[in-house]
């Protein structure tokens, strides 16, 4: 039995990173400036014949996990009242 390790690097600017994965290929998705969103990992490394090119906007994104959280927010908020009353 090998122990596995596990690197996990900071956080760096963008929130997604390692995140993400490919729903094709399993990669992980890379931050690309210039799409302002992030591209499947083989794609970005060995372009269109390792992967297709998928990309996400990062602005989408955050607008989704955004509602997302405003939901839950919500949620929280309704628990919170029943527990105090
Ligand atoms: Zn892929």
């Amino acid at each position: 039995m090998e122990s596995r390790k596990r690197k996990q690097p900071y956080a760096e600017k963008h929130l997604f990173t390692n995140t993400l994965s490919c729903a094709d290929c399993g990669k992980g998705m890379h931050y690309k400036k210039n799409r302002r969103g992030y591209v499947c990992g083989s794609y970005n490394k060995h372009g269109s014949k390792a992967c297709s090119d998928h990309h996400v906007i990062e602005e989408k994104l955050a607008s989704s996990i955004l509602d997302d959280i405003e939901k839950l927010l919500v949620n929280v908020n309704q628990q919170n009242i029943l527990f105090k009353t």
